[in-house]
């Protein structure tokens, strides 16, 4: 496969001098279209395990790297009891999305255990 950089000088060097903007431009475009991708990363069933209701598909800006809420109390109750929520990220694509489950029990169960810590 030509790679998009290749491709693209070499229709340039091909077209005239007073065109090749126009193309440039269409062209660039295009691929800034073609990066703007959504990545599917939903898992096989879209029931919640834990609390076995259908969940609901979101879209959000693409995860490039994962977060660490550093609180171990935090990762181990959110694990059992409300595991599909919104991810904790560090990172975030400006121009790629990623759709995934949330389960509208796990964030009612998530905001509830997050208020009771913040009381204590
Ligand atoms: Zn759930």
């Amino acid at each position: 496969m030509i790679p998009y950089a290749t491709c693209f000088n070499f229709v340039i060097a091909l077209l005239p001098s007073n065109m090749k903007s126009i193309v440039a431009l269409s062209i660039l475009s295009l691929l800034a279209i073609g990066c703007a991708t959504i990545v599917d990363k939903r898992g096989d069933s879209d029931v919640c395990k834990v609390h076995n209701v259908k969940m609901r598909t979101v879209t959000i800006p693409r995860v490039l790297v994962l977060g660490d809420t550093f609180d171990s109390n935090y990762n181990n109750t959110r694990e059992t009891n409300f595991p599909n929520v919104y991810p904790v990220a560090v990172t975030v694509s400006t121009h790629q999305k990623e759709t995934i489950y949330v389960c509208d029990e796990c964030l009612r169960q998530e905001q509830l255990w997050l208020d009771q810590e913040h009381k204590r």
